[in-house]
């Protein structure tokens, strides 16, 4: 038997290039997951502003169907039509079809780069499917628009278990719920109220809630204090990129939307239509996406190897793409990391 029968088959997975940035990205991610040794057999899908181009809707019916088919993507950034017109959103669709219920954002300082804190390693755990990204916008009367945030107890405890569970096994001490409950007392009083309820089963693991004003200047204050964040849909999306800037920005911060068959990974940033299609961004991000899926998928070791290569990369200082302050391009970032694996 060959030494590559031996490894096995490569494992199917979804890859959407996305828009902007995205196909940039994420060609520089599969170029490192395959010399870091993962083995993926990838099915391309467009998505988003591509497929809407050329097929007339921003979420084919193929891509769904190969979702379903190999249960695991990576997926580069999707433009977000803002206003009345244009489709609706695919990350969002992509979330509810597939019931990714959690986001994780793993926030940690890398060695060799310079931000206004060392030592910060927090995750973020963010719900997913519900919340002011229900969808549901009417116009009540001329000039008055009523948007609905929904929060249920399913989807608030299942969220909470996930953010403990996580906490169990990355050998965590902490989780923090975030909230708006002396506003919000019915929604985000749910949500903190079936956080609770998880937290006494975990009696290991500290509980502690934080309105989120006072959590956004904590964490800006004293960022290394914290370790889960257990936040609902929109508080997460705004909190991530507070912690993406605490490491060192967007170009740097991984991410994963799981559900309990399926998992999309993919970079906290979007489609950066400023620097779009110049070799210009920071393929990090992507990348350690890609580490994050190997890791999923059982490939540990080429995930590791790949982690370890970026933070030797930027220990080095010198292959830094503007966002990081330097000049290098995409492609130089790329081959450099995969001379460092
Ligand atoms: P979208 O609407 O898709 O979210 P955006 O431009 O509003 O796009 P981001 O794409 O997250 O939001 O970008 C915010 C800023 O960060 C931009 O100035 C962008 O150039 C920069 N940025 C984001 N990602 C990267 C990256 N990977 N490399 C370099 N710069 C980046």
């Amino acid at each position: 038997m060959t030494a590559k029968a031996r490894r096995g088959a490569p494992r199917p997975a979804t890859l959407i290039p996305g828009d902007g940035i995205g196909p940039e990205v994420i060609d520089a991610a599969v170029q490192v997951m395959a010399a870091a040794g993962g083995r993926i057999a990838w099915d391309v899908q467009p998505a988003g502003k591509e497929a809407f181009e050329k097929m007339g809707t921003a979420i084919p019916e193929a891509l769904l169907a190969s979702i379903r088919r190999t249960r695991v993507g990576l997926k580069g950034p999707l433009e977000t039509q803002i206003g009345r017109t244009g489709y609706r959103s695919v990350n969002v669709a992509l979330r509810k079809t597939f019931d990714l219920f959690a986001n994780v954002r793993p926030i940690r300082s890398h060695p060799g780069v310079r931000t206004a804190f060392s030592g910060v390693d927090l995750v973020v755990v963010r719900e997913n499917t519900e919340d002011l990204y229900s969808g549901i916008e009417h116009t009540i009367a001329p000039g008055v628009v009523e948007s609905v945030k929904v929060i249920t107890a399913r989807a608030s405890r299942r969220i909470a278990r996930f953010a403990f569970d996580l906490a169990r096994r990355e050998r965590r001490h902490k989780v923090v719920a975030i909230h708006k409950a002396n506003i919000m007392k019915l929604s985000d009083g749910l949500f903190l109220a079936c956080a609770q309820q998880v937290a006494k089963r975990h009696p290991r693991i500290h509980y502690g809630e934080l309105i989120v004003d006072n959590a956004c200047m904590q964490l800006v204050l004293r960022p290394q204090e914290f370790d889960v964040l257990l936040l609902e849909n929109l508080y997460g999306d705004i909190v991530s990129d507070l912690c993406a800037g605490l490491v060192g920005g967007l170009g740097l911060v991984p991410g994963a939307n799981l559900g309990a068959r399926h998992a999309i990974f993919e970079a906290v940033h979007g489609t950066a239509p400023d620097i779009a299609g110049k070799n210009k961004a920071n393929p990090l991000a992507a990348v350690l996406s890609g580490a994050m899926l190997l890791r999923h998928v059982g490939q540990r070791r080429a995930a590791d190897r790949i982690e370890r290569a970026v933070s030797r990369l930027l220990r080095e200082r010198r292959h830094r793409t503007c966002d990081l302050g330097g000049t290098a391009a995409t492609s130089a970032v790329t081959e450099r990391l995969i001379a460092l694996l």
